[in-house]
């Protein structure tokens, strides 16, 4: 006997492996609602905010409307989202630019996450529900002008006074510095690393921002400078012990970075795409060459590769949860493949792809900060090979 099939539907050309039906009508309406508002807000406006090196400080409360700071957290006037709508949302944040999301990112991954995980009830009621209405901007401060990949040397020290804390160094490249009205500081003390909720109003606190980026352009950089800033002993982020505090909240805002990662990658293609089809060169549209073909076929691959593992640590976020090597396995992979396909896209575009007349220079400038914030490829691909042969190799 034989069975008859439904004749399969030809695979669209960015979505090829038809990964939209394997998300629920929820999540879909999620990356819809961040689809539309990144179409609307973020796209007619973004090449001119990165040309100026600006980010809209009101791009805070419209993305706290939007319901994305702070969205996987439960409580507290936060969202509650699943790790798949979380992701779907830095996706299409992502497709946007990157600044977006990395905003996103440090707002709920880093400083909110910190404060959901460490935190005492008082300082979880103090700061969440306005910064998930981003009424209140946090930053995340543990990389510093001589530890980056390894921030187990920090320098800035917590010395106890009394009951206070008093707080001094110095931390670089923090993201929404001079935007943020609270900087989660990590600092060594007597007693190991410990995380801090320092107002940025604080006496001794300042932050400059760090100039002459040409990438992220859309993101605020700063430096904080920490000249003994007194602190009440309540500032403290109470259950953080050790650099695992730290480390477990990057966790979080590498898990977003999966997924964020292969919205930039999506959009570099598929604008790649639609140039190579009305793009004529020796009488025909260049997406009629065999190479250019090739590089769009390598292109389509790795974007539904990343995609499709994004959606599967996802489910397993959501699910029996994600061990830190799978996270560094997602983040290496999908920021790597994605600067690939950024930089495939720009020849594509030929002179057209040094200009922000398109997005694909500005994705991929930015793209080379993904691939070292949060963890340098470098580094995840050490984790990697720790996992896989019982050996570290980072010193
Ligand atoms: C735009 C931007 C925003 C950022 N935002 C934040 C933020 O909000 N908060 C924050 O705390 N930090 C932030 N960072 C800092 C970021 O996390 C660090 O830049 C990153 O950890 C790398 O540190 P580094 O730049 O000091 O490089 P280094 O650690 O000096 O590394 C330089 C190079 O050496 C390699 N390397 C180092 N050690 C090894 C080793 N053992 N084996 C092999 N290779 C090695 C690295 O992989 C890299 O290629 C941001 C950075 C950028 C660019």
């Amino acid at each position: 006997m034989t069975t008859t099939r439904a004749k399969a539907a030809a695979p669209d050309a960015v979505d090829f492996l038809g990964l939209d039906a394997l998300l629920s009508d929820e999540e879909r309406l999620v990356r819809d609602t961040v689809r539309g508002y990144v179409r609307d807000r973020v796209l007619p406006n973004v090449a001119r905010w990165f040309e100026e090196g600006v980010l809209p400080r009101e791009l805070a409360r419209e993305l706290g409307e939007l319901g994305v700071l702070g969205m996987h957290l439960e409580g507290y006037d936060c969202p509650g989202a699943s790790a798949i709508a979380y992701g779907l949302a830095c996706m299409e944040l992502e497709a946007g630019d990157s600044g977006i999301r990395s905003f996103a990112s440090v707002q709920g991954s880093l400083a909110m996450f910190a404060i959901h995980r460490f935190g005492s009830e008082e300082q979880k009621r103090e700061w969440l529900p306005s910064m998930a209405r981003g009424e209140r901007v946090g930053c995340f401060g543990l990389t510093e002008p001589d530890f980056g990949s390894n921030p187990a040397g920090m320098r800035t020290f917590a010395r106890r006074d009394g009951t206070d804390w008093v707080l001094r160094g110095t931390k670089m490249w923090i993201t929404n510095g001079s935007i943020a009205d609270v900087a989660i500081v990590w600092a060594n003390s007597d007693d190991g690393i410990l995380g801090f909720l320092v107002p940025t109003s604080a006496p001794g606190f300042s932050a400059s921002d760090i100039h002459r980026k040409l990438s992220l352009r859309a993101s605020v950089t700063s430096e904080l400078a920490l000249n003994d800033v007194r602190l009440p002993a309540r500032a403290r982020l109470p259950l953080a012990n050790g650099l695992s505090g730290p480390l477990s909240c990057l966790n979080e805002a590498r898990y977003g970075i999966i997924w964020g990662a292969m919205g930039a990658a999506r959009t570099c293609y598929a604008t790649a795409l639609e140039y190579a089809k009305t793009r004529v060169q020796f009488e025909r549209p260049i997406a009629g060459f065999q190479i250019t073909q090739e590089k769009l076929a390598n292109m389509l691959l790795e974007l539904g590769k990343g995609t499709l593992l994004a959606l599967h640590l996802g489910r397993m976020k959501d699910g029996a949860g994600l061990h830190s090597a799978q996270v560094s396995f997602g983040k290496l992979n999908n920021v790597r493949e994605a600067l690939a396909i950024a930089r495939t896209a720009r020849t594509i575009l030929g002179a057209s792809g040094v200009t922000l007349e398109y997005p694909v220079i500005r994705h991929m400038n930015n793209l080379e900060s993904v691939l070292t914030y949060e963890g340098t490829s470098e580094m995840h691909t050490l984790v990697l090979g720790q996992q896989i042969t019982g050996i570290a190799a980072f010193s």
